[in-house]
């Protein structure tokens, strides 16, 4: 267990410790140089002088910490329930910058620097140094996504039109790169696939925000032949955690310059690498809100990436993201996610799953603080033009599948 200011319990004293020193290069954003050489074994992903220093802040800053944290250590677990049981204390006044979807849980309210923000723009620019530079793109995404200085497509664009501005980006600004969400690139796919359409100018696909499985990619290559696909992982409340590897796919490198990352068993011990357990991040940089030891609900496993190209911690086997399509009754799939918005939006939701059974059957997974089926019902009817039969039924909670996956929706049509 991490030990905070450098108490006795300080993790370097117990197990191998990582440096991890990014350096910043003279006019350069991205920056590997000073890189020490990866430990053949590793229990976690820890710069101690940068965890001491942001515990030292929390304490000395924020009464919740003050309380939550004692003097000396060892620093505690911040899970999810103990976050948002007490998220008003612990933004501690600061005026909230993001917010998470609630896919996974009840909403978490978050407040960050403009500094920090920057941070995940820097990081950016690292990772398409790996990819071998930028490429003119166009991102179809959530209209109210961060995306830096990117025109965005809305995501619940029509497919067809969504194929038209790719067509007309490439012809106009030589755009070969799209960025997207998987729910939405299969949705592309099949019509690209379906029409017969030519789409051998895209060369990257990236897909954020949702868990992508082999079928989806195999069917990606298809209707992309000539594209190299690439995902991130991240979270609102840390930004980009994990950058996939270009050269080693299934391997994940930890952004280690800015998060230290524990995985855990169930006795709260560090996993060794292979081994699947909880993910547990702490933020050096955000002195807002500082987010300390934090358990995030996901879950993976650290892994040795092979590449030899990225000096970097990796992940592998990375559970836990939300995903899906849903079906609506005249045959095309529906991206969840503005269903999914509209969810989390309702006053009094704590967290919620939605399954469709049958085509016009839907059980609803409700955790909330009041009755909500009328507005789920019309949640329903918005996104898809009539409402299908719902069965609503009340829970205390949303467990993950056995698996460890979880899934806001899950479609079995
Ligand atoms: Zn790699």
């Amino acid at each position: 267990m991490a030990g905070p200011e450098g108490g006795e319990k300080g993790v370097g004293a117990e197990t191998p410790k990582i440096e991890i020193r990014l350096c910043r290069a003279a006019g350069n954003s991205a920056w590997l140089s000073g890189c020490t050489a990866l430990q053949s074994s590793f229990l976690k992903v820890l710069d101690q002088e940068k965890f001491d220093r942001i515990v030292r802040h929390a304490r000395q800053t924020n009464p919740f910490y003050r309380d939550f944290i004692p003097q000396g250590g060892p620093v505690p677990l911040l899970t999810r329930a103990i976050l948002q049981a007490n998220n008003d204390a612990i933004l501690n006044g600061h005026a909230v910058t993001a917010r998470t979807s609630g896919s996974t849980g009840t909403p978490v309210r978050i407040a960050s620097t403009p500094e920090r923000a920057r941070m995940e723009h820097s990081d950016t620019a690292l990772f398409l140094d790996w990819m071998g530079g930028p490429l003119p793109r166009t991102s179809i995404i959530h209209p109210r996504s961060p995306a830096g200085a990117d025109p965005i497509v809305p995501v619940l664009t029509p497919v067809a039109e969504q194929i038209a501005i790719l067509q007309e980006n490439h012809r106009t600004k030589g755009a070969t790169a799209i960025i997207t969400y998987p729910s939405n690139a299969v949705l592309l796919s099949e019509a690209i696939l379906g029409a017969n359409l030519d789409f051998r100018f895209i060369r990257r696909l990236g897909l954020i925000s949702e868990s992508i499985d082999p079928g989806q990619q195999a069917l990606f290559r298809r209707a992309f032949p000539s594209a190299v696909q690439w995902s991130s992982y991240s979270a609102m409340e840390v930004g980009v955690i994990t950058y996939q590897c270009p050269h080693e796919p299934e391997f994940h490198h930890v952004m280690g310059h800015k998060l230290a990352v524990e995985i855990l068993d169930e006795t709260g011990a560090d996993c060794p690498p292979g081994r699947i357990g909880r993910i547990v991040l702490t933020d050096y940089y955000n002195t807002a809100m500082p987010f300390i030891r934090y358990e995030i609900g996901d879950l993976a496993a650290f892994g040795h990436c092979p590449c030899g190209k990225i000096p970097l911690p990796a992940l592998r086997d990375i559970l836990g993201k939300v995903r899906g399509c849903l079906r609506h009754r005249d045959g095309r799939l529906v991206p969840f996610i503005d269903l999914s918005v509209a969810l989390r939006d309702l006053p009094g939701m704590r967290q919620y799953q939605v399954i469709q059974e049958q085509l016009d059957f839907f059980t609803v997974k409700v955790a909330s603080t009041r009755p909500l089926a009328a507005e789920i019902a019309a949640a329903f009817e918005a996104e898809f033009g009539y409402t299908p039969h719902l069965e609503i039924q009340p829970v205390a909670s949303i467990e993950r599948d056995p698996s460890g996956k979880f899934y806001a929706s899950i479609c079995r049509v």
